[in-house]
């Protein structure tokens, strides 16, 4: 059963809310603008809920429109407020709204500031550590304020605005002033005609009623633009007609909210929080929460893990059924760090690393229990993994081999749990700590770190690395190679290098081969999935790049898997075999027909006046039909379905991570396939036994959202495995139980 931890986003819709929609859609359906008893009976609903509205909001004589939703009110209350500057006999020169907003409210100053051609100066109000106003700040700019927004509670991290305090700061300000109630609805009394708010948006759909239905208050006599004109509805202040079946839901709510039994008190949802909150920390060790409890509200807890990114949070939480958003859920599908802790002034990778959970008043202590319960499993999980920083490991030993990514340049961990060796290649500044923990969790002595080649722009992180795991170097060069020795064992693997200059004199490929034979080759920038490494710096050998490329062919041959120092597009590995299709220049110094001199000189004419980027991207677009071009892949749970049946060999691989992997199996199919688990990371360890699986079988991956799947099948379709597809929608679309969204009803 999944746990729905994401209110602040959005909430599902209450039963008595649902019924009351449904009556309005079946029965009362009328037009509350139509004069005959249908419409009136219409009309009359509709002031029930408004009159509803007023007493709950404290609306006193202020208009209450619906419409559909906040971010329209926050339009509507912006156009209205600068509608009137435009006219007013001493035009104020500033919009100010809070820095943490949210974005509906500075993008509709800065479209409505533009639009209605004022070009006012817009500019944030700064926050506090807490994520409050800068009351001061208000204070000093406030007289020459037009238009002031703050918001009552923030959607990320929960903080409640001093709404008197702003108040009090606004003391003889001209500014009209939007406080945005969404996050507040039903949480906190807002109390509106008793202070000076002039505009109030909501949202029906943050507190059980549905999407597209919204309330925006507007005090008596405050200036008013419409937003829609048309018919005349809601006193021509909006026009079309109404939204009745989210008017009578939002009715229903608003009479919860009344009768004070279907909502949790504060305390009760205080209590929550804090069980909440010491599950988190019980599973997490390490973890900061992004704002203080007691200025936030009680349902919404934001925090970060030291070491952890808030994407691999979201895995976890996921694998275990837990719906949680990476700060806001606007931003939850880029890597951005969240903007709202940036302007809180945190440090960078609590900004980079927020995770939110937030629950509503429905929730009961069933409910909370078993979300706790979750977390403790999720806390195991990634202990087991040796992936918390802060926690002290229960690992699994780990095997194989393990790519990580920082910005297009690869790093590879190769772990043996026999002989309880590890070894490094092209380790990263970005991932010592992460790699460190992880060796020292395991307790695996580094055999080696290496490098592929030296930096003219920056020293090797190996030294950091081995610092940061206690293992002195030894005698070893200066790519980290033990001086003297012409393998590298580890358990029944072995390690050798082979000299491949071109991209820098010391440039070094490292072959990995077991009892089998040769399974791979490292080979840093020397061959990349789509291009060939640069060779016009200093340290580059580009006359001996030719030689290198032959003599890499000569010792691995065309079709053995090479792992790159960079891969700017998820291509994971290549070989030469595909590399001379992709790169002709490459086939062709292969075979001969193009020498060595001319290769090199061919090479600088592509490089010449080129950033290292924009090699990257040119050398990429140069073979659009060689595998740039993303391939389409996807396949629906149906036509699996059908392709298991077509193929009763098809392979199903599961490429979530172990710790995710540890937490929930996919359904079944309902047809037995051959199952595997081979996690993103890994994929390297699998990708050549994929390969030379007959060319109808088909390879199908699958993930939590599609996206590692996708990744996974492009890489394998590139090398040349035409059947490899990716799960449309991942586990996310695959058929499931019930959702329990925070109580004890049923979705
Ligand atoms: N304001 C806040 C504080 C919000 O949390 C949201 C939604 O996340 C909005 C405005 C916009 O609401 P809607 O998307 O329902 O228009």
């Amino acid at each position: 059963m999944e746990i729905y931890l994401d209110a602040n986003a959005t909430t599902p819709v209450l039963p008595q809310a649902r019924d009351a929609a449904m009556a309005a859609m079946a029965e009362d359906f009328g037009n509350p603008s139509s004069i005959h008893s249908t419409g009136l009976k219409a009309r009359a609903l509709m002031d029930g809920v408004r009159a509803r509205a007023r007493r709950v909001l404290g609306a006193g004589t202020g208009s209450l429109l619906f419409l559909s939703g906040a971010t329209e009110g926050i339009q509507t209350a912006v156009l209205s407020a600068l509608s009137a500057l435009r006219h007013a006999p001493a035009r104020p020169d500033l919009l100010l709204y809070g820095a943490t907003e949210h974005k509906a409210v500075p993008e509709a100053i800065r479209h409505w500031n533009a639009l209605l051609g004022l070009n006012l100066q817009v500019l944030a109000i700064p926050v506090d550590r807490d994520g409050r106003h800068d009351l001061a700040w208000l204070r000093e700019h406030a007289p020459r304020a037009g238009l002031v927004c703050t918001m009552a509670a923030n959607n990320e991290t929960g903080v409640i605005s001093d709404l008197d305090g702003i108040e009090a700061a606004l003391a003889g300000s001209p500014a009209l002033w939007m406080v945005d109630g969404v996050q507040a609805l039903g949480k906190l009394p807002l109390r509106l005609a008793e202070r000076r708010i002039d505009y109030a948006p909501f949202s029906g759909h943050k507190l059980y009623a549905p999407k597209g239905i919204g309330l925006l208050y507007v005090r008596d006599g405050v200036p008013f633009t419409p937003l829609l004109a048309g018919g005349g509805q809601e006193g021509s202040l909006r026009s079309g007609t109404e939204n009745m079946s989210g008017i009578a839901a939002l009715g229903a709510v608003l009479a919860a909210l009344e009768d004070g039994r279907t909502f949790r008190d504060h305390a009760t949802l205080v209590a929550f929080r804090d069980h909440l909150a010491d599950a988190l920390q019980h599973a997490f060790p390490g973890l900061v929460f992004n704002a203080p409890p007691e200025l936030s509200l009680p349902t919404t807890l934001s925090f970060a893990v030291p070491g952890i990114s808030s994407k691999l949070l979201l895995d976890l939480f996921d694998a275990a059924e837990l719906r949680v958003s990476g700060g806001s859920a606007c931003s939850a599908a880029k890597a951005a760090p969240s903007y709202v802790l940036e302007a809180m002034g945190l440090p960078a990778w609590q900004t980079a690393s927020a995770v939110r959970l937030s629950f509503g008043p429905v929730a009961d202590q069933a409910f909370i229990d078993e979300a706790c319960a979750r977390i403790r499993i999720c806390g195991e999980s990634l202990r087991e993994s040796c992936l918390d920083p802060t926690a002290p490991g229960q690992a699994l030993p780990a095997d194989g081999l393990t790519r990580f990514i920082v910005d297009g340049a690869c790093c590879y961990l190769l772990a043996d749990a026999v002989s309880r060796r590890a070894v490094v290649v092209d380790p990263l500044p970005e991932l010592t700590e992460r790699l460190a923990q992880w060796l020292l969790c395991q307790d695996y002595a580094l055999a080696a770190v290496l490098d592929t080649h030296s930096h003219g722009d920056h020293a090797s992180s190996a030294p950091a690395l081995r610092a940061a795991v206690q293992q002195p170097r030894g005698d070893a060069d200066d790519l980290g190679w033990p001086r003297g020795a012409d393998a590298i064992a580890l358990g029944a693997q072995v390690l050798t290098r082979l000299a491949v200059p071109g991209h820098t004199q010391d440039s070094t490929a490292y072959l990995l081969r077991d009892p089998q034979g040769l399974r791979l080759a490292f080979v840093g920038d020397t061959v990349m999935p789509g291009a060939l490494g640069r060779s016009d710096f200093e340290q580059s050998a580009p006359q001996q790049y030719g030689a290198s490329l032959r003599r890499l062919a000569q010792t691995v041959g065309l079709h053995a898997l090479l792992l790159p120092g960079h891969d700017y597009d998820d291509r994971f590995a290549s070989t030469l075999a595909v590399e001379s299709v992709a790169q002709p220049l490459l086939g062709d110094v292969l075979s001969g027909r193009v020498n060595d001199a001319a290769f090199a000189a061919a090479k600088a004419v592509l490089e010449q006046g080129l950033a290292l980027t924009e090699y990257q991207t040119v050398a990429c677009g140069a073979r659009v039909d060689s595998g740039c071009a993303l391939v389409a892949s996807e396949l629906s749970l149906a036509a699996l379905t059908q392709m298991t049946r077509q193929h009763p060999g098809l392979l199903l691989v599961d490429v979530r991570e172990p710790y995710e992997q540890r937490l929930g199996q996919a359904p079944e199919l309902g047809v037995t396939v051959q199952r595997e688990a081979v996690a993103l990371s890994g994929l390297p360890n699998a990708l050549a036994r994929w390969t030379a699986l007959p060319a109808e079988t088909p390879v199908v991956f699958f993930c939590r959202s599609g996206n590692r799947s996708a990744q996974a099948a492009r890489a394998l379709r590139r090398l040349g495995h035409e059947q490899a597809w990716s799960l449309s929608g991942g586990l996310a679309l695959w058929p499931r139980l019930a959702v329990a969204a925070d109580a004890a009803f049923a979705i």
